[in-house]
């Protein structure tokens, strides 16, 4: 019995595809340019990297799994949430598993990081592990030992449109997001919310990256950006906290690479969950930006 099986990446700017070994070795990996605004044709290009990736293992039938930047309703199966827009509104899973003859699983990106990350990253031997997204946008996902949870809405750990907690009434309203509210945690949380933080007080537009390095170097102004940022970071995790109480949380998109997070974050986390005590791991994708791929390759677990 074969143990490869094939993850896809389904992304805004491009689709990745991966083939991984029993020992989840990469076998084989490409991308594409994702092919928007026509649905039919994403589907049949998720099927020609399927393919590829089986003529490659010169195998047929392999498991499938594919991430997508939205939910799937576990009630009519169809696409919402989706920033691809041309899938909301769709059978995917059940118009590839047609495609494909065989059942592929198909789910939010950031329960991909979540499932990645616990099956053979950061969060191996944890019950219940959250993982967010920090990067253009703010998501999350929820995965208990290395499987994904959905809920039947398909939103479990959907988080990044929650309004920040703990934050005066006036600076919520001063953020407009694009899912038309005001104040969401992805308009503080993302790298674009955070890039957007340092313009307003300084009317420059850096990177993430670049305000991140100028805080490390002592500039006030990114001190001060950052510094918020870490303490809105803290009272949006805590509120996961005292929801869920995970067991590890971890990070994932360009953001978390700021090692300052995993430096004090833990240290305000306290400040905000309920009784003042809190321990929760926070840890860094192992695997980067390969998580998403990976993960939807795990979506079918190895069954011994
Ligand atoms: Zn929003």
């Amino acid at each position: 019995m074969t143990q490869r099986r094939i993850g896809i990446d389904l992304g805004g700017t491009k689709t990745e595809v991966i083939l991984l070994g029993g020992d989840s070795e990469t076998l084989f990996r490409t991308r594409i340019p994702t092919v928007r605004d026509d649905y039919s044709a994403t589907i049949e290009s998720i099927a020609g990297l399927v393919e590829q990736a089986e003529a490659q293992a010169g195998l047929e039938a392999l498991p499938v799994g594919v991430g997508i930047p939205g939910s799937v309703s576990r009630k009519t199966g169809l696409v919402k949430n989706a920033n691809s827009t041309w899938l909301n509104g769709k059978p995917l899973q059940a118009d590839l598993s047609k495609r494909l003859k065989r059942e592929v699983k198909v789910t939010n990106d950031a329960n991909c990081l979540a499932v990645s990350e616990a099956t053979d990253g950061a969060a191996v031997g944890y019950e219940y592990t959250f993982a967010a997204i920090l990067g253009t946008g703010c998501g999350a996902g929820l995965a208990h030992r290395a499987e994904a949870v959905v809920g039947p809405n398909g939103v479990a750990g959907e988080w990044g449109h929650n309004p920040l907690p703990w934050t005066s009434e006036t600076e919520l309203q001063s953020r407009q997001c694009y899912c038309g509210r005001f104040g969401c945690q992805e308009t503080f949380l993302s790298g674009t919310g955070l890039c957007l933080s340092y313009r307003r007080l300084t009317g420059e537009a850096l990177t993430g990256h670049e305000i991140a390095e100028r805080a490390g170097a002592g500039e006030r102004a990114a001190v001060a950006v950052v510094n918020d940022y870490l303490d809105g970071l803290a009272r949006g995790l805590a509120a996961v906290i005292n929801v869920l109480d995970p067991d590890v949380i971890v990070l994932g998109g360009g953001v978390s690479n700021m090692a300052v997070i995993y430096e004090r974050v833990p240290a305000l986390l306290p400040n905000y969950v309920f009784g003042g005590e809190c321990d929760t791991p926070l840890v860094r994708a192992v695997h980067g930006d390969s998580s998403g791929v990976r993960g939807a390759a795990w979506l079918n677990p190895i069954k011994n």
